[in-house]
Formats: structure tokens, sequence, C-alpha cells
């Protein structure tokens, strides 16, 4: 059984009389701050002079610059995975550099002479703040990739604790593992999806039904959106009750038919990419650049035409639908 922590195996005095520097106060990094904070921690903010570091002021923070987080005994880095490598931070041999992700850690991008430990929450960066002031917490992901001091695990899940990570439970990966699993979604499964969408919006407009229709089933109507929360809820089992008994009958009696269909193939290519590094060094040589794939792929597939038809189709029926749901000013 793979090993989950929840906050009874974390001691916050792993980190009695240690600076915990927050570096980055994005959308991780500012929601980092404010629960390690809340949870007792002796945290200041490392960021660059500009409206960030103004937030962090705001926020109450001592702010300072990002090379003079070197001094402290745990460093948080909430920053871009590409930019981690290149940030002016040298620590202390007996510090931990906690990642929120381990993409760094995983190809070898960073390798400091210090205790590293992962904390990666499965959270976007503003909820985990929410969820930290709900009291829900989040799920997490939560390894160790170096452990010089011997106290890098403790350290880690007392950051983990703090945080609000371990109230659901942290689930043990290493670095490489939760690196290809993020990765995995992104670049195997999303594109599947979308493959698997497309196919099937093309095939209901030949077959005459209206584009707002094909939309509002996939999209605008909340519907798909409701099912994965009843799923994520209930279970696939529990939450199949809701359906009515023509759709339970059609989804299970049809289930195997597209069992012929060889989708691994693409996707174990696809993994074989990322396993070898082969992402991460296009992916370097993409940002050394400048991002002129990036950006050629945004004009490309996120371009005016495209955002005007989805605006346009939202105006007509999604905007007004969820105003109507959530009781709007009228
Ligand atoms: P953001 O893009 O929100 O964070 C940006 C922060 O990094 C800002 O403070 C920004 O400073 C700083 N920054 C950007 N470029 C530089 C640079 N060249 N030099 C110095 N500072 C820079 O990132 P996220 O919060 O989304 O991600 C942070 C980490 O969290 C990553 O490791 C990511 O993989 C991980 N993570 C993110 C999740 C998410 O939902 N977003 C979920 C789980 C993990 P400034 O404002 O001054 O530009």
């Amino acid at each position: 059984m793979t090993k989950i922590y929840y906050e009874s195996d974390a001691d916050l005095s792993a980190l009695d009389g240690q600076r915990v520097a927050v570096v980055g106060y994005g959308n991780q990094g500012r929601s980092w701050a404010l629960n390690l904070r809340d949870s007792g921690l002796a945290v200041q903010v490392f960021t660059q002079a500009d409206a960030s570091r103004d937030q962090a002021v705001a926020d109450g923070f001592t702010a300072h610059e990002i090379e003079a987080a070197s001094e402290s005994d745990v460093i948080c880095t909430l920053i871009p995975d590409d930019v981690i490598p290149a940030l002016p931070i040298t620590p202390k041999p007996n510090a931990l550099w906690v990642l929120a992700s381990g993409y760094v850690a995983a190809f070898g991008r960073i390798d400091p002479d210090c205790d590293v430990g992962m904390v990666a929450p499965r959270m976007l960066g503003p909820e985990v703040r929410e969820c930290y002031l709900e009291g829900v917490g989040f799920i997490t992901a939560l390894g160790i990739e170096k452990d010089s001091t011997g106290t890098a695990l403790a350290r880690t899940l007392a950051v983990g604790r703090a945080l609000g990570g371990l109230r659901q439970g942290a689930i043990v990966m290493t670095p490489r593992q939760e690196a290809i699993l993020d990765l995995a979604v992104e670049q195997v499964l999303a594109p599947a999806m979308g493959r698997v969408s497309g196919s099937f919006v093309a095939l209901m407009a030949g077959a005459g039904i209206p584009l707002e229709a094909i939309m509002t089933e996939l999209m605008l109507s909340g519907e798909i959106e409701r099912s994965y929360r009843l799923l994520r809820r209930e279970g696939y089992a529990g939450q199949m009750r809701y359906h009515s008994p023509t759709s339970q009958y059609g989804q299970m009696s049809r289930a195997d038919r597209y069992d012929g269909l060889d989708v691994a193939a693409v996707m174990r290519e696809l993994l074989s990419e990322i396993e070898s590094g082969k992402f991460a060094d296009e992916w370097d040589a993409e940002c050394d650049a400048g991002y002129p794939n990036l950006q050629r792929l945004r004009a490309e597939k996120l371009g005016p035409e495209f955002v005007a038809f989805e605006k346009d189709l939202r105006a007509r029926l999604g905007e007004q639908v969820a105003r109507r749901v959530e009781g709007p000013a009228r």
C-alpha cells in the first residue's frame, strides 16, 4: 500500500527556531506564505521588487531580494519551474529546499548541496489559501529527494502540515513520480480528451445537431462538471444512481465498444518522451529561445477567431445560464 501521511504524522516543532523563506509571491507563493504564517512559522518573503512584492508588504510580510533567501533554514521556491534553476540562491548545507512540484528535481535541473523535499498541492494556488481558511485542506504529493541532515522528512512533513496539505492526506511520491504524473496528465491525457471531444463535435455537427446544443452538452450547461463532482464525492458506482435507467444501460452496455482502439500506443510514445527527459530538454530549448513555438501555438489554437466564437456563444448561453443559477442582480 502506498504510504499516506496525515497531520498526526507531522510535528511542527521540527521547524522550531527555523527561518522559513517563501520565494515568489504568485499563485502558490502568496497562499503558502499566508498559510505557513497562520500556522505559526517565522515566514519571510523573497521576491522581485515589483507588484508582487508590494502585495507581500501589504499582507504584512517583510520582503527581500531573492538572493537573501540563501540565509534561510527552509527555502520554499514558489516560482515557475523553468525559472527555478536560474535563481541566485545558494542554500546553507543544513537547509531544506522545498519544491511545490517535482519537475526540477526529477530532471536534474537543480541539485543543491542541502536537503530537498517536495510538498506538491493537488490544488490551484488561490484555492490553497481558501481550503486552508475553510479548514478542509487539500491533498498533496509529498516526497524527499535528498536528505543529508537526517531531518528532511520531519521538516518536510512539518511544512506540509503548516500549509494545510496533510489534512486530507499526503500521498508519498518521489519528485520524479510526481513530475511524470503531472506532465502525463497535461501531455497524454488532456490531448486525448481534446481529440475525443473534437471528434464528438464533428460527428454531431455532421448529424445536423446545432453547434450551440453540442457545446451546451460539453461545457456550457455545467452538467459534465457536476457529474465529475459527483464522481469525486460518491465514486463511479455511487454516482450512477443519479443517471436515468436509459442512461445507465446506454453507458454500460456500450462501454467496451472502444476496446479495439489502441490509444495506449500514442500514450506510451508520449510518456517515453517525458520519462527520457526529451520533453524537459525541448522545453529548456523553447525557454532559451524566448518561447517562439509557445507563441505560435497560442496564435494557432487560441487565436482571435476562436476567442470571439467562444465569447459570442457564452454571451448567448453560458454566462446567462450561470447568472440564473447563481441568482443574479436583476
Ligand atoms: P506563478 O507564475 O504564479 O508565480 C510566479 C512567481 O514567480 C511570482 O512571484 C513571480 O514574480 C516569480 N517569478 C517569475 N519569473 C521570475 C524570475 N525570472 N525571477 C524571479 N522571480 C520570478 O507560479 P505558480 O505559483 O503557479 O507556481 C509556482 C510553483 O508551484 C511551481 O513549481 C509550480 O509547478 C507549482 N505548482 C503550481 C500549481 C498551480 O496551480 N499554479 C499547483 C501545484 C504546484 P513577479 O510577480 O515579480 O513576476
